[in-house]
């Protein structure tokens, strides 16, 4: 299925149309993306302060990612405002206002803001009061499963669906025993999950359903955002996600009730002034996070635009290169160009490593976005879901893939460059 636009604004429709009809060939279509991209900065030096040609000289090398950023001056009158006020943290007149912007924006019931998205997950596991086992994918971050050895619960892996490298329904339902809690499924690279698949496991056996949705900012399924599904969905503001506030996260909930005990886990588990009722940990955003939070807001529109279009850019230049398999988007809705990972089958000519090796030869620093497997760690390899015969599909994901560069002011002559370096190895 094709994703939809987000955001169609007419700077989104101008960047996109060419290469999303496929009309054109691969260099007139970089072409014509490098002069839209030059006309949008030109037009709109306020939204991008710098041009990408600027600070991106050839021999400057290039990251899997470069966390957007607002003008400055965007942000100076808010900093002023917490230097003059003198509140800097506890859910601050920021923090507040960026949660009620986000539910909006996101199109979410309730949103508590968290410092990152490590301690969210850990609080959200605390929230719905689990024990036991947790099935969960070996193909993500390892803060996924981190998680879960933080809160005493043991990590139960199953494997992934081939296409979609998610969390495969099919496999859950058999790995469920009498002390399975929960399920920990993430939408990985911003594809969506089998949402439906998941809700119909955890209703028949009694679970819960907790979304690692740190890469699903944005991500719209069927007519809703994704974050509806499950009990809670956690959301990562990392530097090196889509969405930025330095270092933050969130956790999204359906109602007050959850939030409000969320909000007391992350306060260390105050009820009121004198009394603790729970065991909580520090997990407070900060007010120059949140601050930061409500100008990247402003943005995001522009990021995700940009980020369809070097995606879009990527496709039809790999399309038809033997051997290179591009993820096609999951859901049905928006995407969030969040990654662009490849697969580099055994029709390629030469191993994933070997082109790894290449690029970053060439100044270009692809990530192996997730390799090794989460299972393959010290910490849970002596698991008994951990073996790797029983988890041929995210094996073979986590041998084959590579995450190629992207974001808003990823220079398209640059796309070009690493399209070429790919169809000639
Ligand atoms: C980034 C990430 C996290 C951790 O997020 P932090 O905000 O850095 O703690 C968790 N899970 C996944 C899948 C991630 O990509």
């Amino acid at each position: 299925m094709r994703a939809a636009p987000l955001d169609p604004t007419p700077e989104a429709d101008s960047l996109l149309s060419p290469a999303a009809r496929g009309e054109l060939p691969v260099q007139a279509t970089l072409r014509r993306l490098e002069q839209e991209f030059a006309r949008t900065l030109d037009t709109a030096p306020q939204i991008i302060p710098q041009a990408a040609s600027e600070t991106e000289g050839a021999a400057d090398p290039i990251y899997v990612t470069r966390p957007f950023l607002p003008p400055f001056e965007e942000f100076e009158p808010l900093l002023r405002q917490i230097w003059q006020t003198r509140i800097l943290t506890n859910g601050g007149p920021f923090h507040q206002e960026l949660e009620a912007r986000l539910s909006d924006h996101l199109g979410v019931p309730q949103v508590a803001l968290f410092n990152n998205a490590t301690t969210a997950l850990i609080m959200a596991l605390r929230a719905l009061d689990l024990t036991g086992e947790v099935i969960t994918t070996p193909y993500s971050f390892v803060a996924t499963s981190h998680a879960l050895l933080w809160s005493g619960l043991t990590p139960v892996f199953v494997d992934i669906d081939p296409v979609t490298l998610n969390l495969d329904p099919a496999r859950i339902e058999a790995a469920i025993t009498p002390r399975t809690s929960a399920i920990l499924p993430v939408h990985c690279y911003g594809q969506p999950c089998d949402v439906e698949a998941i809700a119909g496991i955890a209703a028949r056996h009694g679970l819960k359903v907790i979304y690692d949705a740190a890469h699903a900012f944005g991500v719209r399924h069927r007519g809703q955002s994704v974050l509806n599904h499950g009990d809670l969905s956690v959301l990562s503001f990392h530097a090196t996600k889509v969405f930025n506030t330095f270092e933050g996260g969130a956790i999204v909930c359906a109602d007050e009730a959850m939030k409000d005990r969320i909000d007391k886990l992350k306060n260390f588990g105050f009820e009121d002034e004198t009394s603790v009722i729970e065991t909580g940990l520090n997990g407070k955003m900060s007010e120059l996070n949140a601050a930061l939070g409500l100008v990247q807001l402003r943005h995001i529109g522009t990021v995700l635009a940009r980020r369809q279009a070097i995606d879009a850019a990527y496709r039809q230049g790999l399309r038809g290169i033997p051997g290179i398999r591009c993820l096609d988007f999951a859901g049905d809705g928006a995407a969030n160009y969040a990654y662009f990972p490849i697969l580099v089958g055994p029709d390629y000519p030469i191993g994933r490593d070997a082109l790894y090796d290449a690029l970053k030869r060439d100044g270009i620093h692809p990530r192996r976005y997730f390799y090794p497997l989460i299972s393959d760690h010290a910490m849970y390899r002596t698991l008994p879901s951990a073996r790797r015969e029983d988890l041929p599909v995210a094996a073979m994901a986590a041998d084959q893939v590579l995450c190629l560069p992207i974001y808003p002011d990823l220079d398209p002559a640059i796309v070009a460059r690493i399209v070429r370096r790919i169809a000639l190895p």
